[in-house]
């Protein structure tokens, strides 16, 4: 594939300022939507091949969130995209300020395997609003999906406008070597850092959605049974290969038991069997051996049943994890729970900060002093007190990541500023204009620009 060309007649597609009509923005979300519903029968079957995912997870956590994505960019575009007025200081009366939103050009988007749809499509989605052309490329390892995704946008869709390349990682690399206008990367910590040097090359700005170890915290304050449900939901959807999934909980030592009983419950009911239609795989064997070397077979309370051929790992909790263990050296991504305890909060939110900056956090408390604490003394992405996960379905809160687990975000109005550049403009009158900033200078003048500029 000719990456070079391909990407030259979308810089040409861009000059043509044909993206820049809000009019032509909008139709295309319209199309787009259009395509999407009348290709979801094919986008769901495709996913279940890659790794089981069933219907009605991948509408409520990658097709709704597509729609709605459209819906509010149909609905606010206008409104978003007009120059914003902000006020003048003194110092440039007589003029107005005003804030113009203008498209970045060419962006390259890259996806991750987990959630094939939302990660591909949803900033492509915000680029578009912002009046950019776009190249996405799905991960290798959903294969089903990627070709999916390709069939879906480049048999509707103008190349010089989308194109979607389904590269390995050499071709990858090789891609990776232009120059785009803007690149936006969901993946790992350690991959991101490859984009983010090749960024670099070009001062190209880039956003890194990136991954980490993020914790739930259940306190003796906590509504238990609520916790119990939410958590479970939250770290078994997709067999636990969410990036924002509770990667390990922190539970208070004298409500533990307790706590855990409730989890087992809410176990059994969710009812993730290896033949139920509603849990998913794991994605691959590399990623299956990896998961099952974590498990610590002498710390298990609940679970530990795995096939390879099927790759089903079932929902796994292990109790007396420590920092030492293996499941705490790195970002599970999969159905294993550790658990550990404390005695003290103060002890829990140190040793969080301790670590690097997860993607998420999530806190069930009621207590408003561990609630504070929560908010003030660790620095995470995002993350919610008493749920998990959800806070990502609110396009009101931006989405993203700080430090290891990346920088930027999207979502709603914070997508559309990653996808455009801020231009300030001052637009002044050409009358009325004081003489003291002009030289030749005088102490009076000084007395003045003092008084004028603080
Ligand atoms: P990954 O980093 O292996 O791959 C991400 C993308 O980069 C894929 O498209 C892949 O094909 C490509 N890639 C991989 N190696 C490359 C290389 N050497 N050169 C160029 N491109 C390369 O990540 P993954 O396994 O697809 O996803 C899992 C990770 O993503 C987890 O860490 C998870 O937390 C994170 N994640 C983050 C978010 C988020 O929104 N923050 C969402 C989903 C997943």
């Amino acid at each position: 594939m000719n990456f070079t060309e391909i990407i030259s007649q979308q810089r040409d597609f861009f000059a043509s300022h044909q993206t820049k009509d809000i009019a032509f923005r909008k139709q295309q979300l319209r199309k787009l939507k259009g395509i999407l519903k009348a290709n979801e029968e094919a986008l769901y079957s495709a996913i279940y091949k890659d790794f089981k995912k069933s219907k009605f997870d991948t509408y409520s956590t990658e097709i709704s969130f597509l729609y709605s994505e459209i819906d509010f960019f149909l609905k606010n575009l206008d409104k978003l995209s007009k120059p914003k007025r902000v006020a003048t200081n003194l110092a440039n009366l007589w003029g107005t300020s005003r804030l113009h939103k203008e498209p970045l050009g060419v962006c390259l988007i890259v996806g991750a395997w987990n959630y094939p749809y939302q990660l591909t499509l949803l900033p492509m989605i915000t680029a578009m609003a912002a009046g950019n052309t776009c190249i996405i490329k799905p991960s290798d390892l959903a294969t089903h999906s990627s070709s999916a995704i390709a069939k879906v946008i480049n048999e509707n869709f103008p190349s010089e406008y989308l194109k979607v390349v389904e590269t390995d990682i050499a071709q990858t690399s090789e891609l990776l070597k232009n120059r785009f206008d803007k690149i936006f990367f969901t993946g790992s910590t350690q991959v991101g850092k490859i984009y983010h040097q090749a960024a670099a090359k070009y001062l190209t700005p880039i956003t890194l959605e990136l991954g980490g170890k993020s914790p739930a915290i259940v306190t003796k304050n906590a509504n238990l049974k609520v916790a119990a449900k939410r958590i479970v939901w939250g770290k078994f959807i997709n067999a636990g290969q969410t990036c924002i999934a509770p990667d390990y909980i922190y539970v208070e030592q004298s409500i533990k038991d307790k706590f855990l009983q409730h989890v087992f419950e809410y176990l059994k009911t969710f009812d993730y069997k290896e033949e139920s239609e509603h849990y998913t795989q794991i994605i691959n064997e590399r990623h299956f051996d990896r998961l099952v070397d974590l498990i610590d077979t002498s710390k298990i309370i609940y679970g530990g049943k795995t096939n390879k051929e099927t790759k089903f790992i079932e929902p796994t909790i292990m109790d007396t994890i420590t920092w030492s263990d293996k499941a705490m050296q790195e970002e599970i991504f999969g159905p294993v729970l550790p658990v550990l305890t404390f005695t003290d909060f103060s002890e829990v939110i140190k040793e969080i900060a301790k670590n690097e900056k997860p993607l998420a956090a999530y806190l069930f408390s009621d207590e408003k002093s561990e609630q504070q604490s929560f908010l003030q003394d660790i620095s995470f992405g995002g993350g919610c007190i008493n749920d998990v996960v959800m806070h990502l379905s609110n396009e009101n809160l931006p989405f993203g990541g700080i430090g290891n687990s990346g920088m930027g975000n999207y979502h709603g109005t914070f997508g559309l500023d990653t996808f455009s550049h801020t231009k300030a403009v001052l637009k002044r009158a050409t009358w009325g204009e004081p003489n003291i900033k002009y030289p030749p200078y005088s102490s009076d003048k000084l007395k003045w620009i003092k008084k004028l500029l603080g």
